[in-house]
């Protein structure tokens, strides 16, 4: 089959590589219908992920057709349409019973990078085999473990390029309002106007946050969050953010700050050793108001620098942190795409077939042409 794979530092090429085969009986196989670029390929695209290797396929996010099943997989026939979530999860462990998905002790497919993590995490598509990963959905086929845990039947009038979100990017952008316990009257402000931020933006509107304010350098995506999720916007380069933020939180700050800054779109610094950027984090614990949540949506895999503890705990800061929601919430979410309540697909600001990955990623990684995912077809 054709695959969008690795090809080294900042290079990606369409091959032709094995299809996937069945190996456990909880595995199917879904032919693919869409596929997105997804932040957290910058890293490994920059060439500084030493696990990945060259061929192994990419794409974290991707919805299909079932077009095989193992034995013991129930919840899925052949034909069915799905939208497969990023995390890779057994279902079954200790983890996975707390709902916890991504945070699977059996998820990954070998080598993981617990000695930097302390504890292995899920597994996930698209990411390097040695890093736990699977192949992934930049492809036309791809085989999906614990496919009865991990993959949801699409409501026939979702669209493709709706439900395609639903993989990861909406599941994130909602996890970070819940993590960040938004409520009715709050005030909340997002750090990033890519897809996460503008799905956690959205979210916290859903929630019933009273003001939401996203901050980004992007005018474009700036505009495209104002209007699709009717917040307000701050572009960094132009106001002071700190001091805007205190005014429309009446004199307090925010009481929810997200950071869904995402990865740098420069080469992330490994190994992991280094230091990052952490801009957008450091901004968030200084505005935040005192007693409230700083939450951190992140896909860099390594080292912050210069965090600021002492604000953290003179203001009494909670600070919770994913990389990713697990598929527990996609059921409600594709049910709210399906009444129209979760809208998404201007998010697949360019869409293209496959063949032209290399471009569609030199787009997504420039942030060119007011680009803020591809979708691709194989
Ligand atoms: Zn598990």
């Amino acid at each position: 089959m054709r695959a969008l794979c690795w090809a080294g530092a900042d290079a990606v090429e369409v091959r032709r590589v094995p299809d996937p085969e069945l190996r456990n009986a909880q595995d199917m196989i879904v032919r693919v219908r869409r596929s997105t670029t997804c932040g957290a390929d910058l890293p490994l695209l920059g060439g500084r992920v030493p696990e990945a290797s060259a061929g192994e396929v990419l794409g974290r996010e991707f919805l299909g057709e079932v077009v095989e099943v193992g034995p013991e997989v129930r919840r899925h026939r052949v034909a069915d349409r799905v939208v497969v979530g990023a995390a890779v999860a057994c279902g079954s462990c200790w983890f996975c019973r707390q709902g916890l998905l991504a945070c699977c002790d059996n998820g990954t497919s070998g080598v993981t990078a617990e000695p930097e993590w302390g504890q292995p995490s899920a597994g996930g598509f698209g990411r390097p085999a040695r890093l736990g990963g699977f192949a992934g959905g930049h492809a036309e086929f791809v085989r999906v473990p614990y496919a009865d845990v991990g993959a949801f039947a699409v409501p026939e009038s979702v669209s493709d390029d709706r439900a395609v979100f639903a993989a990861d990017a909406a599941p994130a952008g909602w996890y970070g309002a819940e993590l960040g316990e938004v409520a009715p009257g709050d005030v909340v402000a997002v750090w990033g106007a890519g897809a996460v931020g503008q799905l956690t933006a959205g979210a916290a509107v859903a929630r019933g946050a009273d003001r939401v304010i996203v901050v980004d350098d992007r005018d474009d995506r700036l505009r495209m969050v104002a209007r699709h999720a009717g917040v307000e916007a701050l572009n960094h380069r132009y106001v002071d953010v700190l001091a805007e933020l205190r005014e429309r939180s009446g004199g307090r700050g925010p009481d929810v700050c997200v950071d869904a800054s995402g990865t740098p779109a420069e080469p992330s610094r490994w190994p992991l050793t280094d230091t990052d950027g952490g801009t957008a984090l450091r901004e968030a614990v200084h505005a935040c108001r005192k007693g409230g949540v700083v939450v951190v949506l992140d896909a860099r895999p390594g080292v912050v620098d210069r965090f600021p503890l002492g604000a953290l705990a003179d203001k009494g800061l909670a600070v919770r942190a994913a990389r990713r929601r697990g598929a527990t919430a996609i059921p409600e979410l594709l049910a709210r795409m399906a009444r129209d309540e979760l809208v998404t697909e201007h998010l697949a600001t360019h869409r293209m077939p496959l063949e032209r990955g290399a471009d569609g990623y030199a787009l997504f990684r420039d942030r060119a042409d007011g680009c803020v995912r591809v979708v691709f077809t194989p």
